[in-house]
């Protein structure tokens, strides 16, 4: 599905908002699984945020590399990573990380990719042909990264926004969130990311520590994982997510990692006011004209 694209001097496209096995789900013929809302079709979780730095240059962050990422940069026509931040470990965040070789075509040079330890550990494994490329039988065109170790927490900064890792629970996974937003006030304005920054973006979310939650704060945009209806062990269901939304009060939040049980049209519309679902190639933020177009957009598929 395309919606028509505005200039922006920021964005943050939602490249994908499903569960681990994607919706539609294979073999399932549920009412999500067929519908003809092309906002319950969700591929795993990534998203990119494009901005032009403190220098004028265009820069892009993307948040996780799942399995369908060579089909969301199609699709969002991303032609450049500058920095790719890991939340976790898991399969659906980190299996696009042989895609990025395309980017290291593009832009001459490696990526840089942050994470934490653990995660940083499975990569190395999983990764041994792009980590220990010297090891692979012959050369071969495997992507060239730089990693760099998170510490919960503790800011980077990056093109003139500061980045912080938010220490969340995933189960019993500690895992990040990213808390963006610009590194000095001035700059902010400059930037133009005003009505979309500070941002979190909180994927495979079970449980919030407490010192997590003065990283909340103040927030224009929250993205915040939210599973299904019915509770789960390793993540918030639809009621969790909202009361921790209402909680954190940002001025919008937007649920991701939705899975087949969660219907667009009938959960979205049931939301609080400030709390509604995201889906796939939907780009924050959102002008007056944006929801014009989309309610035209729509028209042809709802009924
Ligand atoms: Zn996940
Ligand atoms: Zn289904
Ligand atoms: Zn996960």
């Amino acid at each position: 599905m395309n919606e028509p694209r505005r200039h922006r001097q920021v964005s943050f496209e939602f490249l994908g908002t499903g569960v681990s096995s994607g919706v539609p789900v294979i073999g399932c013929n549920c009412l999500t699984c067929t519908s003809k809302d092309p906002r319950d079709t969700r591929l795993r979780c990534s998203a990119a945020l494009r901005f032009g730095d403190d220098r004028g240059e265009q820069r892009t962050i993307l948040f996780d590399a799942g399995p369908d990422l060579r089909q969301q940069a199609l699709r969002a026509r991303l032609e450049r990573i500058d920095a790719l931040l890991f939340t976790h470990n898991h399969v659906d965040h980190t299996w696009g990380l042989d895609e990025l070789r395309r980017f290291n075509t593009l832009m001459e040079g490696p990526v840089d990719i942050y994470a934490n330890d653990h995660t940083l550990a499975f990569l190395r494994r999983v990764y041994a042909h792009i980590f220990d490329a010297p090891s692979n039988i012959q050369p071969s065109y495997v992507a060239t990264v730089i990693p760099h170790r998170l510490l919960p927490g503790v800011p980077e900064t990056l093109f003139g926004l500061r980045i912080t890792p938010i220490p969340l629970l995933h189960g019993k996974l500690p895992v990040l969130g990213f808390r963006v937003e610009a590194a000095h006030p001035t700059v902010a304005a400059r930037m133009g990311i005003d009505e979309l920054l500070p941002l979190a973006y909180c994927t495979d979310v079970s449980g919030i520590p407490p010192e997590s939650w003065p990283l909340l704060e103040g927030l224009r945009t929250l993205v915040l994982g939210a599973l299904r209806p019915r509770k789960h062990a390793t993540h918030f269901s639809i009621d969790q997510a909202v009361d921790a939304a209402l909680k954190i009060a940002a001025r919008e939040t937007w649920f991701i990692h939705m899975n087949h049980e969660v219907r667009h049209e009938p959960v979205d519309r049931a939301l609080p006011s400030g709390i509604r679902l995201a889906w796939d190639g939907l780009v924050l933020p959102r002008t007056r004209d944006d929801e014009r177009d989309q309610s035209e957009w729509a028209r042809g598929w709802l009924e």
